[in-house]
């Protein structure tokens, strides 16, 4: 197969700007040469690819569409093609950088105190440092309102205790973000590897996500000074501003994975005979498959591409980026299912990306907000009713 064109049934290219189009061949060059030739090993090992995060930090994709700190201050929708390109290599990479910037320096940058930013950003932009985010608990996935997480003040200093899990880039990072309740709410605090007390545990045995470190966080009387906390992190709502940023990332990066899944169906199907020494493309019932494909991934990049220009409006609401995971997450995994029969017992090798692809979107349904967390948003949104519990 030759290097990816891309997915472009209505033009939609039109309506992205010469520098968009530049920034997405760029990163679509980098994935090229970065990630394809290594993630087939990567993934079947259950290794994570580290030699390409100091790549990364030099092309400016941590934080890319944040300001200051030497981040590269590309627009949302830059941004999103950035994470869709990623993505078409594998959501485990598309994870690490999500969560280096959506959800480690976004909350540093919009919450934390100057100090903190000074000596945190430069470092996560570049790479030279790594952070998680630590909201899961064993206990509580869907509902983080009933973290068991606490943080005690004692004299001039935190201790905190609790167990988190399920948590991606843990065991390759130097920082984490860590949510707690306290006597004044929720608020956020950072650990850095190596405090006494907090102990760091990789998951093994994952089908999924096989190229991203995913580890539980154990913190025991572990104590941090004042300066950790981040000052302006109040309340249940700072951790869920930062997953919409995150989710919004995620509605662009699918899209990655599904034209990649739908382009390997089509160019197959088109080379591969069956019947009379015919292409299978020639069927009814596999031009189906490929019609549906390209019409709801033409549907979800319309989506995505809105979604980036209402961000950039400053018009973005927390419902709109509900609707965008939820539709394009779904998206991505039907496309997956369909191409992986469409290239029948071939589908199930490691030789093509789409059960890699497949297997990584049944995470990216499960995190940043379930598929049926983001109907409840939407039903709440519509009805004005919420029907969580
Ligand atoms: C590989 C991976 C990486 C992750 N990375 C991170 C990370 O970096 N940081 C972090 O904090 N977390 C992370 N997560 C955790 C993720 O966000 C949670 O798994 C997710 O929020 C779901 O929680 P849960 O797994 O406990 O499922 P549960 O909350 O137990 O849900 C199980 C099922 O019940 C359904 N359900 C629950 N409540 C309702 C309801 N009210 N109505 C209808 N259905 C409901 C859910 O939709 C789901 O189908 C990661 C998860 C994975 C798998």
């Amino acid at each position: 197969m030759g290097s990816f064109r891309g997915v472009d049934y209505m033009h939609l290219d039109s309506l992205l700007t010469d520098e968009e189009r530049l920034v997405r061949q760029s990163v679509r060059d980098f994935v090229d040469a970065e990630i394809i030739p290594v993630i087939k090993d990567c993934y079947n090992q259950g290794r994570f690819p580290s030699q390409i995060v100091s790549k990364m930090g030099h092309m400016g994709f941590f934080g890319a569409n944040l300001k200051g700190y030497g981040c590269a201050e590309m627009s949302n929708v830059e941004y999103g093609l950035l994470m869709q390109e990623l993505e078409r290599g594998d959501s485990g990479v598309r994870s690490f950088c999500s969560v280096q910037g959506a959800l480690v320096m976004y909350p540093i940058l919009t919450y934390g105190s100057d100090e903190q930013k000074q000596k945190w950003l430069p470092r996560l932009q570049s790479g030279e440092a790594i952070g998680c985010f630590g909201l899961t608990e064993p206990g509580f996935g869907s509902n983080p309102a009933g973290m068991q997480t606490t943080a005690r003040k004692v004299g001039s200093e935190w201790t905190i205790n609790g167990e988190k899990t399920w948590i991606t880039n843990g065991g390759v990072s130097q920082v984490a973000l860590v949510w707690a309740r306290t006597d004044e709410g929720v608020r956020g605090f950072l650990i850095e590897t190596g405090t006494p007390g907090y102990t760091i545990r990789d998951i093994h045995g994952k089908l999924s996500m096989r190229a991203s470190v995913t580890s539980s966080l154990s913190i025991e009387e572990c104590k941090v000074p004042e300066s950790a906390m981040l000052p302006l992190a109040k309340g249940l709502k700072a951790p869920l501003s930062c997953l919409t940023q995150a989710r919004y990332g995620i509605g662009w990066g699918v899209l990655g994975a599904a034209m990649d899944c739908f382009e390997t169906a089509r160019q197959y199907t088109i080379l591969r005979k069956q019947f009379d020494d015919k292409p299978i493309a020639s069927h009814q019932l596999v031009q189906d498959k490929l019609a549906w494909m390209v019409t709801e991934i033409t549907k979800a990049q319309l989506l995505a591409l809105h979604t980036g220009r209402l961000k950039d409006q400053g018009k973005l609401e927390p419902a709109h980026v509900s609707m965008l995971k939820r539709n394009n997450v779904g998206m991505a995994l039907e496309c997956a299912r369909l191409s992986r029969d469409l290239l029948g017992a071939n589908g199930i090798m490691d030789e093509y990306p789409i059960m890699r692809h497949m297997c990584n979107l049944e995470t990216v349904k499960t995190y940043e907000g379930t598929d049926h967390i983001h109907t409840l948003v939407i039903g709440e949104r519509v009805t004005g009713v919420p029907a969580y519990k």
